[in-house]
């Protein structure tokens, strides 16, 4: 059934880097078989998945939607890969993505372009925006997609689906190529809040692979879905809903806040008064992880290495040159200087103070409220090739996604209704690992 939709629609939508057919029947007939034989059937058995394609997967190509690991066979599975195939889902492919996820439009994939569904001339969004693609035309029956300022969230508002970040260190990130690994998080794209709760509980939980990865109970997110809301208190910051939000976008949100009302919620508007900061932080941070983490690939280690080289220098060079895009490039160089003696204090320090700042402000609020509520980008999907020429345009559509991904709190992106014949994503905030609120609300109002 999968195939049969990929095959419709993939050429319009070019959701996939890499299709797994073979394996996929394969997987399909051994679970068939399995429960023919008196095995047990779990709740996510047989579903048809998609893997964003900086998650490794055994024995299928990883690229990260970049020429340097183009030729990239990982040995072993991500722990949410591991997790889903033990709950029996079946693999349909990779998804594309923003070069090493830097990017907000997939247009920074080194391999082409994916495309909205909903109209095929604008962009999905990014990083995530394949999973978010193949999600919404229903090539697959949920994805995974990772966010490190944003690219589960906003792709998911672009397309109309929902998109779950969790708390940082609530999922493994054991085999999710690092971008920035005190922001990266992998979590569910889907289109409703059951699958997404669905989702999040096959991959949540502690790794000892991962040292960043939390020791928590894990609740019974289905059974947050009570549809109860009343009593609930909604904080609007204010600066989610100022200048450079598009007034229909906003328009949106308040009608969904009136929804939210009749089901018995309150809200009042709350001040998230370092938001402004956010962006500059997270670029400065984010670059300096990057550009440290991506000093593993030297065209020795992994992926492609130049054919031009004729001694050690060369190898990394060019290897580099001709491996990396310029928005990866831009990055690294961005991180270094930054990091580099004499800067460190005037820039990688300072943007770690204001990201203290900026959790506290969602402490603040979090002490009155339950969930903050907001857009989750400020405009809905553009053209594209509209905003590429042009990064530092690109950096602020991450405005509203940011902050959230500086406190590494929880956040999830559900769909609140057209502007011009594209979705718009409403935004919920919630406190740390206080995702079964998350859903709860977010189940209630859809
Ligand atoms: N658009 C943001 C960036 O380019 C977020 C990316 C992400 O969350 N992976 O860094």
């Amino acid at each position: 059934q999968s195939f049969a939709r990929i095959q419709d629609v993939e050429s319009k939508v070019r959701a996939f880097l890499t299709l797994d057919e073979e394996n996929a029947r394969a997987a399909a007939q051994q679970l068939d078989e399995q429960l023919a034989t008196g095995g047990a059937a779990s709740p996510l058995f047989g579903l048809p998945i998609g893997i964003k394609d900086n998650m490794v997967t055994e024995g299928l190509t990883t690229t990260c939607a970049s020429k340097f690991l183009s030729n990239y066979n990982p040995i072993y599975d991500a722990t949410v890969v591991s997790k889903l195939k033990a709950a029996q889902t079946i693999t349909i492919g990779k998804l594309n993505m923003d070069e090493f996820a830097m990017g907000g439009s997939n247009e920074n994939s080194a391999f082409h372009p994916s495309h909205n569904p909903w109209n095929t001339e604008y962009v999905p969004g990014g990083s995530s925006g394949g999973s978010a693609a193949a999600v919404a035309a229903g090539e697959v029956y949920f994805a995974l997609g990772s966010d490190t300022g944003g690219s589960i969230r906003q792709p998911a508002a672009y397309c109309g689906i929902v998109g779950l970040k969790p708390t940082y260190g609530l999922v493994s990130r054991y085999g999710l190529v690092a971008f920035a690994s005190s922001l990266d998080q992998i979590g569910p794209l889907t289109k409703n809040v059951e699958d997404s709760a669905y989702l999040l509980q096959a991959i949540a939980g502690h790794d000892p692979k991962d040292s960043t990865s939390a020791k928590v109970d894990i609740p019974d997110y289905l059974k947050a879905l009570t549809g109860d809301i009343k009593g609930l208190r909604i904080g609007v910051p204010q600066e989610y809903m100022g200048k450079g939000v598009d007034p229909a976008v906003k328009e949106k949100v308040l009608e969904a806040l009136k929804v939210l009302e009749s089901l018995g919620a309150t809200w009042e508007e709350v001040t998230l008064p370092h938001s402004e900061y956010a962006v500059a932080a997270y670029y400065l941070l984010a670059s300096s992880e990057a550009s440290s983490n991506l000093a593993r690939f030297d065209g020795i280690r992994y992926g492609v290495r130049s054919d031009n080289a004729r001694n050690l220098l060369d190898v990394y060079n060019m290897s580099r040159s001709e491996g990396f895009g310029p928005e990866v490039k831009r990055r690294i160089m961005l991180g270094t200087y930054a990091l580099s003696s004499g800067y460190y204090d005037a820039y990688y320090l300072k943007a770690q103070k204001v990201r203290t700042l900026i959790k506290q402000d969602f402490e603040q609020v979090f002490e009155k409220y339950d969930i903050i509520i907001g857009p989750t980008a400020p405009t809905p999907a553009f053209k594209i090739g509209e905003q590429s020429g042009d990064p530092l345009t690109m950096y602020l559509n991450d405005i509203l996604t940011i902050p959230v991904s500086l406190a590494g709190i929880p956040a999830i992106s559900v769909p609140c209704g057209f502007v011009g014949g594209l979705p718009v994503g409403l935004q919920m905030i919630g406190k740390a690992l206080d995702e079964a609120t998350l859903l709860r609300v977010a189940h209630a109002f859809e």
